[in-house]
């Protein structure tokens, strides 16, 4: 999000603006950014009218665009919604939330046409979304990083804001930069800042003086865990399963990265601390639920790959939340966004997100 926001700030005022980018690691998007599915979100899944639906079907639209015009890795390669026996009612509500988001590419397919591209699949009914794609989400981020300096935004590795304290119509930010065991203190004003700290935005927000501890919501570290699948790609097109109840997930699906090869997740585990670890005895899990819809997994072929974590801002045993973005009309702080459990699809709407946050600054 960092990324996004500082290349767009810059893009359309960079005459006006000289603009901060601070990033606590040695290098940009190793953390939830580099986690994901890569999966290029069509924009079904979300409720009507929430800025998920909305980022992500006009973050999708731009994502297409800048990928075409600079050249970022991507294929639109269209995914399958596959039902099993008792589950076509809830393909019926995915397409009808898919039509209240604007996503008109979803369409009914039979299970013949299914088979005839994905013949490994089991299935009773299906849909096909033609909008979704796969992207290299690292050269997306690399492209970013790169136009982001070429229109004057400073970008600074091993800094860890610390404090943040109003002044005025400024805000003085504490940060520490350098490596560790030889820190500096590193300090200046700015007019306006943006707290897109991924996992660490509520812990950031509570670091700003006279905010309302109150607006600063808990987010839950929720890991999701892939299995790379070893041998020939069975499949061409993404395979989701229906989403899980109270879309904690969606399920436990299949992407292919940009050469082909086949990986499975994410699952959904609440955890305590930031703990990127993938425990192999997860296999038997992963084998039940991909078994479901690709019967011929056998369990040798599933090998622990990588785990991201989601910062989700609704509880175990709640309903999915939006994302939160605060601005001067719930904190009543000038010049501060904070962006909060910016979970899937933040990736496809980060462009969106970014042209969100500029229009909430006023520029
Ligand atoms: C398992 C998983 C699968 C996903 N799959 C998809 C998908 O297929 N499609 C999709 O659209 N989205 C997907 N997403 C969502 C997407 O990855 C995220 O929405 C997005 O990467 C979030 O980006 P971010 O910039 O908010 O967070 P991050 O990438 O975590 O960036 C936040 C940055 O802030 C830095 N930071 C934190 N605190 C400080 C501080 N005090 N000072 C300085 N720097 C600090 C961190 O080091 C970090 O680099 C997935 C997410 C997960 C977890």
């Amino acid at each position: 999000m960092g990324l996004a926001i500082a290349e767009y700030v810059a893009r359309i005022q960079a005459a006006s603006f000289s603009i901060l980018l601070l990033e606590k690691n040695p290098i940009a998007g190793q953390e939830t950014s580099s986690r994901s599915s890569e999966v290029i979100h069509a924009g079904i899944y979300y409720s009507p009218d929430s800025l998920k639906a909305r980022l992500c079907v006009e973050g999708r639209r731009l994502l297409y665009q800048y990928c075409a015009q600079y050249g970022v890795a991507h294929r639109k390669v269209g995914k399958f919604i596959v039902a099993q026996d008792n589950e076509e009612d809830a393909l019926h509500q995915i397409v009808r939330q898919a039509r209240a988001n604007g996503v008109e590419e979803l369409e009914w397919t039979s299970v013949k046409v299914l088979l005839q591209h994905e013949p490994l699949v089991r299935a009773s009914h299906a849909l096909y979304s033609s909008e979704t794609g796969i992207i290299d989400s690292h050269a997306f981020m690399d492209s970013l990083l790169w136009k982001a300096q070429s229109a004057g935004v400073q970008f600074s590795p091993n800094t860890t804001v610390t404090r943040v304290t109003p002044e005025n119509s400024h805000f003085v930010v504490n940060s520490v930069s350098g490596s560790p065991g030889n820190l500096e203190p590193y300090v200046f004003r700015c007019t306006s800042f943006i707290n897109a700290a991924g996992l660490h935005a509520a812990d950031l927000a509570a670091r700003i003086e006279g905010s309302d501890p109150t607006l600063v919501p808990r987010l839950y570290l929720v890991r999701g865990c892939y299995f790379s699948l070893s041998g020939k790609p069975p499949f061409r097109h993404l395979i989701y399963p229906v989403p899980e109840r109270a879309q904690k997930g969606l399920g436990v699906h299949a992407t292919l990265d940009m050469t082909g090869h086949v990986r499975f997740g994410p699952d959904v585990e609440y955890i305590d601390a930031i703990n990127y670890h993938v425990d192999e005895s997860r296999r038997t899990h992963f084998l039940q639920a991909v078994q479901r819809y690709y019967p011929a997994v056998r369990a040798e072929q599933l090998q622990p790959a990588y785990a991201g974590i989601r910062p989700k801002l609704s509880a175990p045993d709640a309903g999915a939340e939006d994302f939160l973005i605060q601005d001067m009309s719930s904190h009543h702080m000038p010049g501060l966004v904070q962006l909060f459990g910016i979970e899937s699809p933040g990736l496809t709407a980060a462009l969106a997100i970014a042209r969100n946050v500029s229009e909430r600054l006023g520029l």
